[in-house]
């Protein structure tokens, strides 16, 4: 493993479970490695999550984030903040066969929307 991947991964455990974008690992990884570069950081996320070594999560509105937690679990994003929550396995149900008959399901990754009560505090209902 590259001095760059691992420092990078290790900015993606200093994050937590925030799920942070590449700009904030590229500021955690800054930390630790003050050379590195921003097209190096962009780069091994690519890599890492084109090889399911991370996840790449993209959301609309903003730009993707990247959870290095990897076993099968859906996301719920807020509205208004856009912090990302962690979500069991298995909220919906997609039931077989729901799928066009020429297409073949390859991935079930959910992005609910919702608003954290953080935000729900500061903020008017007509969100
Ligand atoms: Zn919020
Ligand atoms: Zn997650």
């Amino acid at each position: 493993m590259t001095v760059q991947k691992k420092v990078i991964l290790q900015a993606l455990e200093d994050a937590g479970r925030t799920h942070p974008t590449a700009d904030t690992i590229y500021s955690l990884a800054k930390k630790r490695l003050p050379h590195i570069s921003m097209g190096t950081v962009y780069r091994n996320l690519s890599d890492m999550s084109a090889r399911g070594e991370i996840i790449r999560i993209p959301v609309t509105d903003g730009p993707d984030r990247f959870d290095m937690e990897i076993s099968r679990h859906d996301h719920a994003v807020c509205r208004v903040c856009g912090r990302l929550f962690d979500l069991p396995p298995g909220v919906v149900y997609i039931p077989d066969g729901c799928m066009p008959r020429e297409c073949r399901l390859l991935d079930t990754h959910l992005l609910l929307q919702c608003i954290c009560a953080a935000c729900e505090e500061r903020t008017p209902a007509d969100i």
